[in-house]
């Protein structure tokens, strides 16, 4: 198993990609404290790993608090004795984010704090404790926007992204000689709850999809076998990466037909 007798933290984990992931580490032999907003959907999955032989416990945190930031920490140390991979994957799009004209400081404010902020301290309050643990990985989620421009507007969520992918590289500059890996997932359009609900219309869904050289959506799956990459020893020699997983998004100048 690729990730035998490692500790993980995963927020965001009760939907999509946190959940999905989730579901990947513990069967790869992880043992995993999912933390999540939403207390059913996160416990649903941790009845889940536990049904299939695995182990998984469940918190309710909120990212963007500190003092939640501090206790997952700590609960992952006491329960599971250790810290050797964080994976900050919560994240919000805001339905109304849009051009910086339109959208409201509340908006910009509440995105980023979630995006941002709650990457800042998974690492604030984990970074000693895989030290503690002798070494380990952290996996911030970015997206293929903290690259490109997108003309469908999403000022906050863009700007959050950007930032979460020049912290990461900082991070890892800052922690690789004690063993402590930083790398961010940048994913591409996904068929998840979250961006179709962005995507409301199917001229919206089809006019991010001219884009993508695959010529689909992603699924959350397929980011969670990335992110099982990210965290396992066979990305040893991986840090301060940008790991697009985005159907080619950001390779295309012009897609085929
Ligand atoms: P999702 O909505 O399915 O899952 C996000 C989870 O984060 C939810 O369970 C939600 O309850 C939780 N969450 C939200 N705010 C939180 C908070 N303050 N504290 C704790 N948990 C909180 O979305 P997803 O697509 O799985 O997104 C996961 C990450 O991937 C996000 O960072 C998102 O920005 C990023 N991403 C998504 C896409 C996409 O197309 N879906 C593309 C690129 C990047």
């Amino acid at each position: 198993m690729r990730l035998q007798d490692k500790v993980a933290v995963i927020t965001g984990a009760a939907s999509g990609i946190g959940k999905e992931t989730g579901l990947l580490f513990a069967k790869e032999g992880a043992r995993v404290l999912l933390a999540d907003l939403n207390e059913a959907d996160g416990l649903a999955v941790r009845r889940t790993i536990q049904q299939a032989g695995g182990q998984a416990e469940f918190m309710r945190v909120d990212v963007a608090s500190a003092k939640d930031c501090k206790a997952m920490i700590q609960r992952a140390e006491q329960r599971f004795g250790g810290l050797q991979v964080l994976f900050n994957n919560a994240g919000i799009m805001d339905a109304e984010d849009g051009d910086a004209e339109s959208t409201s400081e509340e908006v910009f404010d509440r995105t980023l704090k979630i995006n941002l902020k709650g990457v800042f301290l998974g690492c604030k309050y984990g970074i000693p404790a895989l030290r503690r643990s002798g070494g380990g990985s952290i996996i911030n989620t970015a997206s293929f926007v903290a690259h490109l421009g997108a003309a469908t507007p999403q000022i906050a969520y863009t700007a959050s992204k950007g930032a979460v992918l020049s912290l990461t590289r900082e991070l890892a500059t800052l922690h690789a000689r004690e063993g402590i890996r930083v790398n961010a997932l940048c994913p591409g359009p996904l068929q998840t709850e979250l961006l179709m609900k962005f995507l409301d219309t199917d001229e919206k869904k089809q006019r991010r999809l001219v884009h993508v050289p695959l010529g689909r959506f992603g699924q959350a799956s397929e980011m969670a076998q990335a992110a099982l990459y990210l965290a396992s020893e066979e990305s040893s020699y991986v840090t301060g990466a940008a790991f697009n997983v985005d159907g080619g998004i950001t390779a295309a100048y012009v897609t085929p037909e």
